[in-house]
């Protein structure tokens, strides 16, 4: 089975640019991050109970700065699980099933494909010059794991199946943070 890439970007976009962030989102995410959160276009992910998990952020921000991080975590309860796996030395493992196992190694590679398909035909939306992080995606696509929260939210922003690590993490992380089972306490 083949999956056009640009064709499911395209469709995540339109998904998520038909519903852009509204003053509401906005404020709730300020609450969670702590701070404005600049650049930011949509909810890419919400809890069941509507809160958002994490957004989706333009390639440029204000001021010009070039911002790679597309799908940003940023769902309190799921940052705290990503960084509790962290912690737990997991990446290491994962990092080691990449180098032993071909098919998660293409499955991680389209999944850094499909992250810059979908920023490309965000940045084409918007306008935006992907000049200074053309080729980067996050989380040390396409060969390492290096930071589960922009692998988390990519999953939780694409769906299951969009990214292999993701999908661990999230599967892994299920009686902590689960997007199906509200347990938000920034409200
Ligand atoms: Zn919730």
């Amino acid at each position: 089975m083949t999956i056009d890439i640009n064709a499911q970007a395209k469709s995540l976009v339109d998904a998520l640019l038909a519903q852009p962030a509204t003053d509401q989102d906005i404020e709730l995410v300020e609450r969670q991050l702590g701070r404005y959160p600049r650049g930011m276009v949509a909810v890419g992910a919400r809890c069941v109970c509507g809160r958002p998990l994490a957004v989706i952020t333009r390639p440029v921000l204000p001021g010009g700065i070039p911002f790679p991080t597309t799908c940003y975590l940023t769902g309190p309860e799921a940052v705290k699980a990503a960084s509790h796996v962290e912690a737990a030395g997991v990446m290491q493992q994962y990092n080691d099933m990449l180098g032993a196992d071909e098919d998660l190694k293409a499955a991680y590679g389209e999944a850094h494909q499909l992250y810059l398909a979908f920023r490309h035909e965000l940045a084409v939306r918007l306008g935006d010059s992907e000049e200074h992080i053309e080729g980067t995606s996050a989380g040390g696509m396409p060969v390492r794991v290096k930071c589960l929260h922009a692998l988390l939210a990519q999953s939780l922003v694409m769906g299951p199946g969009a990214n292999p690590i993701g999908d661990l993490v999230l599967e892994r992380v299920k009686d902590e943070f689960d997007p199906a089972i509200c347990r938000c306490t920034v409200l």
